[in-house]
C-alpha cells in the first residue's frame, strides 16, 4: 500500500533500525520504546490487522509469532519473560494499520494492561 508507514519500512523508504529479517517479516526497533526491548515484527505484506492476517495468511502469522521469539532470544529477555503485544483497532490503540506485534521485555510488565 503506497500511503503506509509499515509498508514504506519494508521496501526501505522510510528508515528504521532494522534487527531480524525473514522471509516473510521484517523485525525493527520502535521509535519510541515502552521497555528495554521494544522491537515490532512486521509482515512484508499488507495487513491491515493481525485478525485480518489470521484470516488471510495463517502460515505467515505463524512466522510472524515465531520471530517474535527469536527477537526475544536474541535481546536476552526470553529466560526472563516478555510480552507479545498486538494492538487490534482505535480503542486498542492501534495507530498504524499494518499488523505488527510489539515484542516488549527488559523490565516487569504490570497486569492487567492500561
Ligand atoms: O500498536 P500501535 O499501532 O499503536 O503501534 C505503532 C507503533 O509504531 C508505536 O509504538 C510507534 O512508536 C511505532 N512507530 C515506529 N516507527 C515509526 C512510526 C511509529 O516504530 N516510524
Amino acid at each position: 500500500m503506497t500511503d503506509c508507514l509499515f509498508c514504506k519500512i519494508v521496501s526501505g523508504d522510510v528508515p528504521a533500525t532494522i534487527v531480524r529479517e525473514s522471509a516473510g517479516t521484517v523485525a525493527f526497533r520502535d521509535i519510541n520504546p515502552q521497555a528495554p526491548t521494544h522491537v515490532l515484527v512486521i509482515p512484508r505484506d499488507h495487513h491491515p490487522t493481525v485478525g485480518e492476517l489470521a484470516d488471510s495468511d495463517a502460515e505467515l502469522l505463524a512466522e510472524l509469532v515465531r520471530e517474535a521469539h527469536q527477537v526475544a532470544v536474541d535481546e536476552g529477555v526470553a529466560e526472563t519473560g516478555y510480552r507479545v503485544v498486538f494492538n487490534t483497532g482505535s480503542q486498542a490503540g492501534q495507530t498504524v494499520f499494518h499488523a505488527h506485534a510489539h515484542v516488549l521485555g527488559g523490565r516487569g510488565l504490570n497486569w492487567p494492561p492500561g
